[in-house]
Parts: structure tokens; C-alpha cells; sequence
């Protein structure tokens, strides 16, 4: 008889758990909340323009396509990939430009230009990084579920790699000197929510990952990732169920054996998965009861990633000369990280990010248009900002900002359409713990055996996937998380 998992969550980790399940036979059983598919890395649509919700920057590639490999399928049959060249404009206070090529030769120009000498030290950090890279992506590609797991030869070989006793801005301090430089390698702790000068040096694996990987766009928007691999489930056999939540897995003699949907119905099955945001999840669908180790107080005590405020702006215009991907810094860049991830209050002279996928992507806006998304890193809730008050303050400051800092000369008298996203719209609207976009963070003692575990420690036949377990909360690690606990499943049934 085929064994029955009922995944939580049609989000990136429970389509790529999904998607090998199904693949192997087993009969699967999708519960999403919302009405459509992918979670954080769905799109909407206003009038005539395409947005992604959440990821748009496509990395590591390898890592979804050899999934798609143990399946039988290609990637590049299911999307259309595009690399892209520059990687990202970075534009800083002092007007001053950066635009990072993956190609070297262009790099070599780049550097030299912009801080003379650097490119020496741009050759040793690919060199050493690649090393610790090499080093580092095995230890996160397997499970941490015991103490004993930290004496895999993978990870102690990998020890001496990983500079998680020092910051990433130390780390980056080996390579350049120019602040504007270092910077340019290390603004990516964003990415995980964190602060530069506090997240651990092993995260230089980020900004190594653009450089030496490449950063890539998917023709018409990121979201078609999530399309195509629900795409696979349906065609394997599995059964996505849109507009269902659940209400709460149903644990029986230290058991999972199913869930109970708000609207009333049971679903038993072998084995639960849950993609909803974990701080979320426990909150929402385990009974305290079932609940000894991550008890309220435990979530409570935990470290979250910051927040974003988004734009998304259908624009009656295109900017041909920006870049696909901008990064505007603050003026006082330090203090903006430190007011976000410490003091948690509202940065006045906050950095922002713009994605002109237009500039790529035809499909995403009608010809002479742009769907322009703009997405400004805040404080979680746990900070006191009033969102409802400051919403419109801040959106109307972000657009004088575009016009200014941002170069997009007439954007403010040419948007036709537009939807803001705060903090508090990601808790109530899309189950996110605190708002904290990007997850659990990513300090040593949240991370590997320390972050909860694949294999779900409070009882048994119950798998987490997803940003808020191993490996971590960016697009390669979620899709890493869903295959690491479908192997997982397939191994207690010796598949
Ligand atoms: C603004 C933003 C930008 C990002 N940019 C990038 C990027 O550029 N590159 C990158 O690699 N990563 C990026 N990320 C991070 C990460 O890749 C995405 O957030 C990703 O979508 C998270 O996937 P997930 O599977 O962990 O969870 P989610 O995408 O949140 O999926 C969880 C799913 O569970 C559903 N759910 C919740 N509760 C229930 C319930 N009770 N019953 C049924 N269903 C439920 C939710 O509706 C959701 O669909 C970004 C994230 C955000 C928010």
C-alpha cells in the first residue's frame, strides 16, 4: 500500500518535499492556506502588471536542478533561466557606483576603477572563499539530528574553513580596505536578515556564492519556480489543496498520524510535514501539550530576522539604463544595520533595494511599462512601530527617494498601480512569525544541530521543512531543507 504524507504549506519546501515524494510513489496530500501556490515566493498581479511576492534573486542554481535531475526532469525544460551581467547596480550616499560582473574580465576594469588595487584582493578572496565554499555546502546538504552528528568527517574537516568565531566584516576586512568595497561583499548578510558586523564570517559563503555562481532571473518572475514544481506534484499524482488551512496536526501515542483543517475535516496519513513558517507553526498548529521543547517562551526566546516593507509600483515607464537589481545605501549604512537588527527602530536615512526586472523580462508589464518592486529592510515586530501610521509616510518617502537616490527620474508621476506590503501584513497575511521575512537567524547557536531539526524532535513521523530548519532561510538551503527530509522519509522506508 503507498504510504500517505499530508504536507502544511505549498511553499518552497513543501513543493520540493512534494514533488520527490510523489515522484517515488508515495501519495501526497498538500494543504495551503492561501489560494494559490508558493508561499513567500508566489506572485499577484495588479492590472496589467506581474509582481513576485518575495525572492528575486535566483542562485545556486545546481541545487534545484540536480532535484529536478533525481526525478527525470530538466530545470531549463520547465523555466527559462537568465543570467545575469551586472550582478546588481550598488549605488552609495556618495553617489559613487559599483556594478559587479561575473565576468572577470569586466571585473578586472570594475575594481581597479572603483578602489585601485582591489582586484588583487577580489583574486584571493574567489581563491580562498571557493575553498571554504567547497568545504561548507557538504556540511549543510545532510541532517543534524544528534549531538555525535557535529563528528561527521564532512564538518570536522570543515572547522578550520568556517570563521564562525569572527564577523563577516572581518572576514571581508582580509581582502579590501576601502569601506565602500567591503561593503560591496557583505551587504548580503541581508539576505539571511542579519548585520555585517555580527553575522558569522561563514556567511561570506553569500556574496561568494554571486560571484563565483552566478545570480539569475526566471522569465516571468521567480514564482514560476514554485509553478512548475506543483506542476510535477499533480503530474506524479499528488493532490494540492488551495484555501485549506490547517488547524492542527493530530499527534497520537507520540505519533503524527494527521491533520484537522479548519474546515473540519481529518486527513490521516503516515507521515506530516510542515513548510508553514516554523515559530508560526508551532504557535498555530501544535497543541502546547505536544510541545515540550519549543514551548512558547523557547519561540519567544529565539533570534528572528529583520523585516521588509515593500512597494511593488506598475509603472507607466520604462528605466532602460538601471540595472535589473539596485542596492541604495544609506548614508550611514552601519547605523541603518544597527537600528533594523539591534535598536529596532525606523531608520530616517534607511537603504533600499529596486528590482527592474522589465529591464530583463517583457512579460512581467505591457510594452513601454515596468513592474517595479522595491523592498526596504525594516525592524521584526518586535520593534513598537506603528505600521498603520507609518505605511503611507514611509511609501511617499520611498518614492521622492527613488527620484533622488535612486535614479528613476519620473517615477513618481507615472505609477499606475500599486500595493504596499509592512511587517504586520506579513504576520496577519502571510503567517510569518514577528514579520520576520527571512526566518529564524542565522547566529552560530540557531544554526545546524541548534536550528529545529529535520526530523521533528517533539514527536515522531512529523518532518519540517523550510526556511526555519536546517539548512537555512534563502531559496537554495528551503529546497535543500525539502529534499533533506524526503530522504529522510525514504530511508526509515528503506526507499
Ligand atoms: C520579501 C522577500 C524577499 C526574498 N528574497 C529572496 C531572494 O531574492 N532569494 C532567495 O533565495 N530567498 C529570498 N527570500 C527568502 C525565501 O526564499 C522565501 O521567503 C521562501 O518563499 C520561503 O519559503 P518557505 O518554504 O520556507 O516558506 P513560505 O514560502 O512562507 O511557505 C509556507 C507556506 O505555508 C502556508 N501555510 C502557513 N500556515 C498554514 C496552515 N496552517 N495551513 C496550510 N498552509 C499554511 C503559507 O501560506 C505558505 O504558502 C525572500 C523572502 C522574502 C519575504
Amino acid at each position: 500500500m503507498r504510504k500517505k504524507v499530508t504536507i502544511v504549506g505549498a511553499g518552497p519546501g513543501g513543493l520540493t518535499a512534494g514533488l520527490l515524494l510523489a515522484s517515488k510513489g508515495y501519495d501526497v496530500n498538500i494543504y495551503e492556506k492561501q489560494s494559490q501556490i508558493g508561499g513567500r515566493n508566489s506572485f499577484f498581479k495588479i492590472g496589467d502588471y506581474i509582481f513576485d511576492v518575495g525572492p528575486t534573486f535566483f542562485m545556486m542554481k545546481d541545487v534545484l536542478e540536480t532535484i529536478f535531475e533525481k526525478i527525470g526532469e530538466e530545470l531549463e525544460n520547465h523555466v527559462e533561466i537568465t543570467r545575469l551581467d551586472p550582478l546588481y547596480r550598488l549605488k552609495f550616499a556618495d553617489g559613487r557606483e559599483l556594478y559587479p560582473s561575473p565576468d572577470k574580465d569586466k571585473m578586472k576594469k570594475t575594481m581597479e576603477n572603483f578602489s585601485p588595487g582591489s582586484f588583487q584582493g577580489y583574486l584571493k578572496y574567489l581563491e580562498k572563499e571557493k575553498k571554504k565554499y567547497d568545504k561548507l555546502i557538504p556540511c549543510l546538504s545532510i541532517p543534524y539530528g544528534k549531538i555525535t552528528d557535529f563528528l561527521s568527517p564532512r564538518l570536522v574537516t570543515a572547522i578550520p574553513y568556517l570563521d564562525a568565531h569572527t564577523s563577516l566584516y572581518n572576514v571581508l576586512s582580509r581582502y579590501f580596505h576601502d569601506p565602500q568595497t567591503i561593503t560591496a561583499f557583505t551587504f548580503q548578510a541581508k539576505y539571511i536578515g542579519m548585520s555585517p558586523w555580527t553575522a558569522p564570517g561563514t556567511f561570506s559563503i553569500i556574496s561568494y556564492i554571486e560571484h563565483g555562481g552566478g545570480i539569475y532571473h526566471i522569465t516571468g518572475g521567480l514564482n514560476r519556480l514554485s509553478i512548475s514544481m506543483a506542476e510535477i506534484i499533480n503530474k506524479a499524482g499528488g493532490k494540492i489543496n488551495l484555501s485549506s488551512p490547517v488547524k492542527e496536526i493530530i499527534v497520537e501515542n507520540g505519533k503524527a498520524t494527521g491533520v484537522e483543517l479548519y474546515n473540519g475535516k481529518i486527513e490521516r496519513s503516515d507521515y506530516v510535514i510542515i513548510n508553514e513558517d516554523f515559530a508560526y507553526a508551532m504557535k498555530e498548529i501544535v497543541d502546547p501539550k505536544n510541545r515540550k521543547k519549543w514551548t512558547d517562551e523557547k519561540i519567544a526566546s529565539k533570534e528572528y530576522s529583520c523585516s521588509t516593507f515593500m512597494l511593488y509600483l506598475g509603472v507607466n515607464k520604462e528605466f532602460k539604463d538601471i540595472a535589473h537589481h539596485s542596492i541604495v545605501f544609506a548614508k550611514d549604512y552601519k547605523k541603518n544595520v544597527d537600528e533594523i537588527t539591534t535598536s529596532k527602530v525606523l531608520s530616517k536615512d534607511y537603504s533600499f533595494y529596486v528590482q527592474n526586472a522589465s529591464v530583463t523580462d517583457k512579460t512581467l508589464a505591457p510594452e513601454g511599462k515596468s513592474s517595479i518592486y522595491v523592498l526596504v529592510p525594516v525592524p521584526n515586530n518586535k520593534s513598537n512601530i506603528d505600521w498603520d501610521k507609518e505605511k503611507l509616510l514611509l511609501r511617499n518617502s520611498v518614492i521622492e527617494d527613488l527620484e533622488t537616490r535612486g535614479g528613476y527620474k519620473g517615477i513618481k508621476d507615472s505609477i499606475e498601480e500599486e500595493m504596499i506590503v509592512t511587517p504586520k501584513d506579513w504576520e496577519e497575511n502571510h503567517s510569518v512569525y514577528l514579520g520576520a521575512t527571512f526566518n529564524l537567524g542565522h547566529s552560530v547557536n540557531q544554526m545546524l544541530l541548534y536550528r529545529p531539526h529535520n526530523e521533528f524532535e517533539e514527536f515522531k513521523n512529523c518532518y519540517l521543512v523550510g526556511g526555519g530548519t536546517h539548512p537555512g532561510s534563502g531559496l537554495p538551503t528551503i529546497y535543500e531543507s525539502g529534499r533533506i527530509s524526503a530522504e529522510l522519509i525514504f530511508k526509515k522506508d528503506r526507499k
